[in-house]
């Protein structure tokens, strides 16, 4: 059975998940409206305006629907925004949206002469080749808790990419340049999360997804 993965569909860049999630053959559902969520496996927060995402989702009701889809074990996948409305703590104090991550996040953490940029990123969990990044008035994350891997940093050495348990996210936008490692990988935990003890049980094939490169 495909596996059937939501894609907060509020506000911002959600279209390319949709179309990344269908190439790596799960099948997207845009998420509007709480009852949406209770027929998926996983949900993919995508980038956009954080401080608009974070108004509709309460004026929809999705927050309380999102936390238990989250308690469950479905995989939640956020980029740029999306990891933004994830983390437990923002720099200057704003409140948390859907405290998931236990990061600390910066919003627009490259200024204005930094705005837009693209990188090419090592991510050792997702294969050798490496991953085309693009960076839209990004976050960075500043601190990562016990329980986070760090997934990639900047050849700086700042955080871009991380993943707690079945929470995975990303300063940058990978659906943006074409890049569906990330899907693949939300795809393999969700099908894994809908039947547990296929395979290997409850982590992820991620030999077969590092096998199968880009
Ligand atoms: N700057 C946006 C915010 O703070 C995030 C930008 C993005 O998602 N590309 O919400």
């Amino acid at each position: 059975m495909t596996t059937r993965i939501g894609v907060l569909a509020l506000q911002g860049a959600f279209a390319e998940h949709v179309a990344a999630l269908r190439a790596v053959g799960a099948e997207p559902v845009e998420i509007r409206l709480p009852v949406q969520l209770e027929d998926v496996d996983g949900l993919v927060i995508p980038g956009g305006e954080s401080t608009t995402m974070r108004r509709l989702i309460a004026r929809w009701g999705l927050r309380q629907p999102i936390l238990d889809l989250a308690a469950s074990g479905a995989p939640v996948f956020g980029t740029c925004a999306g990891m933004i409305v994830l983390a437990r703590d923002i720099v200057g104090g704003e409140e948390p949206v859907l405290p998931l991550l236990d990061v600390t996040v910066e919003r627009n953490a490259f200024g204005r002469q930094l705005d837009s940029f693209e990188a090419e990123l090592d991510v050792p969990l997702l294969g050798s080749t490496p991953v085309h990044a693009v960076f839209i008035r990004a976050p960075i994350i500043e601190r990562v808790g016990p329980d986070v891997d760090v997934l990639a940093r900047l050849p700086g050495g700042r955080i871009v990419a991380v993943r707690q348990g079945n929470v995975v996210a990303t300063s940058f936008h990978p659906e943006l340049a074409g890049e569906t490692r990330f899907h693949r990988l939300v795809a393999t935990m969700a099908a894994e999360h809908a039947e547990p003890g296929e395979g290997s049980g409850r982590e992820p094939d991620l030999a077969g997804l590092q096998q199968r490169g880009r």
